[in-house]
């Protein structure tokens, strides 16, 4: 079985391109996960039209891609109109909603390209765009489990996580971990305890291989953005601590942070790791980089 990560967009809330972004990426949130010859895509931020691109040039025809959206905040749908696979006769795009009949995402995503807002109209895209949903309890699609979970953040968002024969990803972006900390009373008076992250993360990132997590912001700048909707990345290292993830990718990085900042946060979330005895590898979510889930 081979099963492939791809990062296309790792940056929150709109796209930073420049020179102090180029290590990271500009582009906004896209995730692409090849499970065999399958392809599941997680948001389409302006990573998304990247993608679209790549998968021209590996002469990927037709596309057939099941897409999977966090909510429809702008930096996670901006790039479906200039996803060029949209425009394919033989391209098939399958947009989930996380519940039985559940078209949620694929309403929104032909909302925005309504005739203020785009030259083309969602009914004029050559693909078939066809909405399905995760039913009760999740999904088997192409032999992958997929399921989903509501985030604490304004909407709310979804997290994804993706399982075939042992292997298991999850994705969790816009995610306010520390809104709902179990032992938040105690982590108040001394921020170097562990935090609890609430159960219901911990138990959907049971044993991920390879957990991709929204760490937008550093400590410092939480404590002027509580309630924004995104956590501080070294809560994302306790919560991987307490579901036993391997890997750790940092993602939804701020757009005010340069490489040298993102660096600097990554630095403090493996110092944290280290320090709370923790055995997660953890990175930074940099566009282009590709993973083999093993
Ligand atoms: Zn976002
Ligand atoms: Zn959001």
């Amino acid at each position: 079985m081979n099963f492939f990560v791809k990062f296309w967009g790792t940056r929150g809330s709109i796209p930073t391109p420049g020179s102090l972004t180029q290590v990271f990426g500009g582009n906004t949130p896209c995730i692409e996960l090849r499970v065999d010859d399958a392809l599941f895509v997680c948001d389409g931020g302006s990573g998304l039209r990247e993608l679209g691109l790549d998968l021209l040039r590996r002469g990927k025809s037709p596309v057939v891609a099941h897409m999977f959206f966090s909510h429809a905040h702008w930096d996670h749908i901006q790039g479906f109109p200039f996803f060029v696979p949209a425009f394919l006769k033989d391209s098939s795009l399958i947009i989930y909603g996380t519940s039985p009949g559940d078209t949620k995402f694929h309403k929104l995503l032909s909302g925005q390209m309504e005739s203020d807002y785009f030259p083309v109209a969602f009914g004029d895209l050559g693909a078939r765009v066809a909405p399905d949903d995760l039913g009760q309890a999740g999904k088997r699609i192409a032999g992958v489990e997929v399921r989903a979970i509501a985030q604490l953040h304004h909407g709310p968002s979804y997290g994804y996580s993706f399982e075939k024969d042992g292997r298991k990803v999850v994705y969790a972006t816009d995610n306010e971990l520390d809104l709902e900390l179990e032992n938040a009373a105690e982590v108040a008076a001394d921020p170097d305890l562990l935090r609890h992250a609430p159960r219901r993360y911990v138990e959907f990132c049971q044993g991920a291989r390879l957990l991709i997590a929204d760490g937008q912001y550093t400590d410092a700048e939480y404590a002027n953005k509580r309630t924004w909707g995104h956590p501080r990345a070294t809560t994302c290292v306790d919560l991987a601590i307490q579901a036993g993830v391997e890997q750790l990718a940092i993602t939804h990085h701020d757009p005010l942070q340069s490489d040298d900042k993102v660096r600097e946060k990554i630095e403090a979330c493996r110092a944290r790791a280290q320090r709370l005895g923790g055995k997660v590898q953890v990175f930074g979510a940099r566009e282009g980089m590709e993973l083999k889930i093993d």
